[in-house]
């Protein structure tokens, strides 16, 4: 099975698992500037790479073309995929056009409300919940693909309480997801409680945490309001010492990741995601920083 070394490793890590997010690009020069990161990328002891679906409002084709060309890059891919105006047949026939190009995995989702809607509402034939797409595909690729589903260790916005949130991700788990990935957190401890209440609710396949080696200030307002995730003070202050050198704020925001690694390495996370942006350099110096 293709999945099976991945599956493995996030199961029985004799290392940190280490995994990183991509999203479709926009345009050629976004494409090749997406591969060339991954070619910078792949030497380093990745294990496997993911790209978006649909998210923040870029094209979906583009997530099965250049989910393609990592594979054929030689990375474990996973592709995420949401339920977002999918009817079942549409997913059955994208799920079926993952496995014939190679992907080694699926991270369901249920996925956002299109812009401009305030309210996820399901397609009359499609899901309204991620649980039901890891389902289907269980059903129609039994063992085919590693499966993942999100976390989110400050609780999913629309969630009504951080007990009914959990509650929810092991029915995920329940039907079939073989891991979680995390949105990203900034203050580990915010991972550590989600772990607690994920295990306490019967959660027991590996619970990737998600990094994002922040930018900037600026950026990382604008990511983590969209993510609705917290900026910690002591961050915020780091950054803003920096003034408006941009470069610098860069280096505190890779960091501040360094940290939050060792420290969630060091508290047992089976490995980690990290939130790249497209972008090699932070990555490279977080890799770079953690080998020593
Ligand atoms: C690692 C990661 C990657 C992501 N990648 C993408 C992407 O590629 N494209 C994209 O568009 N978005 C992406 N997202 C965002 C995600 O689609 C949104 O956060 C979305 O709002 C929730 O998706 P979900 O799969 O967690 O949904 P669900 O698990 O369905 O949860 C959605 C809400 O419903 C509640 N809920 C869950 N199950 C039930 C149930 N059975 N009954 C009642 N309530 C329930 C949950 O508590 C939550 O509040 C990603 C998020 C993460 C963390």
């Amino acid at each position: 099975m293709l999945n099976s070394g991945l599956i493995q490793a996030l199961r029985h890590p004799a290392r940190p698992t280490v995994s990183v997010e991509f999203f479709p690009p926009k345009d050629e020069a976004g494409g090749a500037k997406l591969l060339q990161t991954a070619r910078t990328l792949q030497p380093l002891g990745i294990d496997f790479a993911s790209i978006t679906y649909g998210a923040g409002g870029t094209s979906r084709s583009t997530t099965l073309a250049y989910g393609a060309e990592l594979v054929k890059l030689g990375l474990p891919l996973i592709g995420h995929l949401t339920c977002v105006g999918h009817t079942r047949a549409e997913l059955v026939a994208i799920i079926k056009q993952y496995a014939e190009a190679g992907f080694s995995g699926i991270l369901a989702l249920r996925g956002d409300p299109p812009k401009g809607q305030k309210d996820f509402t399901p397609h009359p034939q499609g899901f309204e919940h991620a649980h039901e797409l890891v389902r289907l595909i269980r059903e129609i690729h039994p063992g085919r693909f590693a499966v993942g589903v999100a976390g989110f260790p400050e609780r999913h916005p629309d969630a009504v309480d951080d007990l009914s949130d959990v509650r929810f991700l092991a029915g995920k788990v329940s039907a079939g997801a073989d891991f979680v990935t995390t949105q990203l957190f900034l203050d580990n401890e915010d991972y550590f409680r989600f772990v607690d209440r994920a295990r306490a609710a019967g959660v027991s396949v590996p619970i990737l945490p998600g990094i994002m080696p922040v930018l900037s200030l600026k950026q990382a307002r604008t990511f983590c309001g969209f993510c609705k995730a917290r900026i910690p003070a002591a961050l915020i202050a780091e950054l803003e010492a920096c003034g408006p050198d941009e470069e610098a704020q860069r280096k505190v925001g890779v960091s501040w990741a360094v940290r939050q690694v060792r420290g969630l390495l060091a508290r047992g996370a089976p490995g980690y995601h990290v939130y790249i942006l497209n972008k090699a350099e932070s990555a490279v110096e977080l890799f770079a920083a953690l080998r020593n």
